[in-house]
């Protein structure tokens, strides 16, 4: 179990540590991001998206609760559970086909789906600081530990 922290000034700082972590990201896995509103949840996984090559728009899953995107090889999904308001609208969903050897998840307010989603492999927990965000990347299986370790 290891932790690395992230003291990011701007926007830009952000996006460009989510690109470095799409870069190293050769298996399925499962990324919760935890924070306030604001924090910056979208904007890491719009970093994170693009990092794996994706040339289009990133819109954020606020009403739709999930945006797919297919990237070579990859099945991405991107989820934001913040308006769930029921955990069931997930088994609705067909919530387990998203989590298949092909499939990197990228969860915002996963609380909101305890006890129906993979376990993660990597939480991202995200803080305000008075020089702009600071975050923290915990890892929470073998995958998510050496994704932590081949990280620059
Ligand atoms: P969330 O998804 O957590 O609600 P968003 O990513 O949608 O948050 O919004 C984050 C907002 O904070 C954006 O408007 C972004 O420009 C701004 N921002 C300011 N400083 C930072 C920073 N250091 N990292 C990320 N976003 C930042
Ligand atoms: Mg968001």
């Amino acid at each position: 179990l290891s932790q690395r922290d992230f003291d990011l000034p701007d926007e830009e700082s952000m996006v460009q540590l989510a690109g470095r972590l799409a870069s190293v990201c050769q298996h399925s896995c499962v990324i919760y991001l935890q924070g306030d509103l604001g924090a910056g949840k979208t904007t890491f996984s719009r970093g994170f998206i693009k990092g794996m090559g994706h040339k289009g728009k990133v819109k954020s899953p606020t009403y739709t609760l999930v945006e797919p995107y297919e990237i070579g090889p990859w099945r991405i999904f991107h989820f934001d559970l913040y308006r769930l308001a029921d955990a069931e609208e997930l088994e609705f969903m067909g919530i387990r086909d998203y989590f298949e050897e092909d499939c990197i998840c990228l969860i915002e307010w996963p609380d909101k789906g305890h006890g129906l989603l993979a376990a993660a492999d990597l939480t991202i927990s995200i803080d305000y600081t008075p020089l702009g965000r600071r975050l923290s990347m915990l890892a929470l299986s073998a995958r998510g530990q050496s994704l932590l370790e081949v990280l620059t």
